[in-house]
């Protein structure tokens, strides 16, 4: 019995660890549009690079320096990290 629950909460374990993969790959792929103060083109830019803080290039040549307000991105992207760490002791938890 001991050693099928612990079967469970690994499994548990593995499938937590896949929807994080998951939605971290989308919060990855999400974008978002600027518009370069040099020549007024749109330029598409992930959360994850704006959370980073990168220098973007547009075609231009006009280097732009993301920001990351008040480290919102930043703080997004840690929170639901954080809430999957906790969900994954909790599992961990039961498991013992
Ligand atoms: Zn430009």
């Amino acid at each position: 019995m001991e050693k099928f629950k612990t079967k469970i909460v690994l499994e548990m374990i593995r499938s937590l660890q896949e929807i994080k993969d998951k939605i971290m790959m989308d919060i990855n792929k999400q974008t978002v549009n600027l518009t370069c103060p040099e020549c007024k083109r749109s330029i598409s830019v992930s959360l994850k690079q704006v959370a980073d803080e990168v220098l973007v290039k547009c075609s231009c040549g006009q280097g732009i320096q993301l920001k990351d307000s008040n480290g919102t991105n930043r703080k997004g992207i840690r929170d639901v990290n954080k809430s999957f760490k906790d969900l994954e002791n909790a599992f961990k938890k039961l498991g013992r």
